[in-house]
């Protein structure tokens, strides 16, 4: 039987071993570890790639949050309002800083945060608006910058996911203040190590971004700021640079995946119909009871595959469906050897260390039953036709 990881990250370095291994070499010939020229660079394509003036190196996608919530001053009393469905940095910098995520529910289609709910979490104490731009694809980022401006809000994007997708022709990370990517191993810009980036079109924030990475010092020994060590690594900068020259190639790889797996589920009439998709939206999660839910209770096979929105470029971080059953489809799958994983298995708001925030379970139901159905399967650029047909007629056995 064929076996298929989620991810294969050597299947990527195979291709492109030589170059690394040059362009690593060159940082060690030099023994110039810290930022230099290899981070000045890529700091430059980064902020070209991404359609922003400037690019801030930094030591991962969670500094770069950290950071860019330190550069507008978020402190104790203050609130940012985000999604409680994404990775934990995303609602840990804020609580770090001292200061207080205030979490509204998701979009169902998309799970990204849902805009209508901003404006009734907005209070006199909110700063910022945080989204997330889940498995790659973009939030809606109009309305979100129609409220932040009407409320006089910072927006920095957590774009962790999501380097080179696009909302309406504008790249991720451009849209609000301050743009966070990661260079985490999994993501689609990954290095060889952690590593992050925050964007921005604003000279004022690239500068205090670029001191508080350095303690805040400018010049050198002089603090008018308390920063922290948020540098990137010189070796980090020059694989990255080998790497971002074939990004959207392996965009493109993802996108190609993201199409078959459409193609291959509906052949194996695995797709739910859009009336059980309706179903699940307006019972399911109108009335935030899980136990009833349509989709558990709809007779499988009735798969639910990722939304992706006209006048979005999608860049397939993950291929995330719905599935009824889905612990138990899980637990199927790894048995067979295919890679799976749920993001994320606890929104935010119901985790322990954020109990004290007072959510109770059923506040944010979307989020809750999408943490209860959701699961990612392989897309990585160098899966094979193959290996997408074993990972959906091992879908296809588990419902039969
Ligand atoms: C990966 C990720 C982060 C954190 O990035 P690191 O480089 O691992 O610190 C933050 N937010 C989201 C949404 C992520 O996916």
């Amino acid at each position: 039987m064929q076996s298929v990881p989620l991810l294969d990250l050597k299947a990527q370095y195979t291709t492109i071993r030589d170059e690394v291994t040059e362009a690593i070499n060159r940082v060690v010939e030099s023994q110039y570890f810290i930022l230099g020229p290899e981070v000045k660079a890529l700091e430059e394509e980064i902020a070209a790639y991404s359609g922003c003036r400037f690019g801030i190196g930094v030591s991962s996608g969670t500094d770069a949050l950290l950071v860019s919530l330190m550069a507008i001053g978020i402190g104790p009393g203050d609130e940012v309002i985000t999604t409680p469905y994404t990775f934990f940095a995303t609602g840990g910098c804020i609580s770090r800083l001292g200061a207080t995520p205030v979490f509204v529910d998701i979009d169902p289609y998309t799970y990204n945060i849902n805009p209508e709910q901003i404006k009734a979490a907005v209070t006199e104490r909110t700063r910022a608006i945080l989204p997330v731009h889940l498995y790659g694809q973009v939030a809606d980022m109009d309305p979100i910058m129609a409220a932040a401006k009407r409320h006089n809000l910072y927006v920095i994007e957590d774009a962790a996911q999501a380097i080179g997708s696009e909302y309406k022709g504008r790249r991720a990370g451009s849209i609000g203040y301050l743009g966070c990517f990661s260079f985490f191993p999994s993501k689609n810009l990954g290095g060889y190590g952690d590593g992050g980036m925050v964007v921005t079109n604003d000279p004022d924030l690239a500068g205090q971004v670029r001191r508080l990475r350095n303690h805040g010092a400018q010049p050198k020994y002089y603090h008018q700021y308390i920063g922290g060590n948020f540098r990137l690594d010189a070796i980090q900068g020059a694989a990255l640079r080998v790497k971002l020259k074939y990004l959207d190639s392996w965009t493109e790889g993802r996108q190609r995946n993201a199409a078959t797996y459409r193609r291959l589920f509906a052949e194996a009439g695995l797709v739910a119909k859009p009336s059980t998709v309706e179903c699940l939206q307006n019972g399911c999660l109108a009335a935030g009871d899980h136990a009833t839910c349509n989709l558990q209770l709809a007779a499988p096979p009735q798969v639910v595959m990722p939304t992706e929105l006209s006048d979005y470029r999608h860049i397939y971080n993950q291929f995330v469906i719905r599935a009824p059953h889905r612990d138990a489809l899980m637990a199927y799958l790894k048995k067979r050897n295919i890679g799976c994983e749920i993001y994320y298995p606890v929104p935010l708001q119901l985790q322990e260390c954020f109990a004290d925030l007072g959510y109770q379970a059923g506040d944010l139901s979307v989020s809750e039953c999408a943490a209860k159905q959701t699961l990612a399967l392989p897309i990585y650029p160098e899966l094979t036709d193959e290996m997408q047909q074993a990972v959906v007629n091992a879908v296809a056995e588990f419902y039969q």
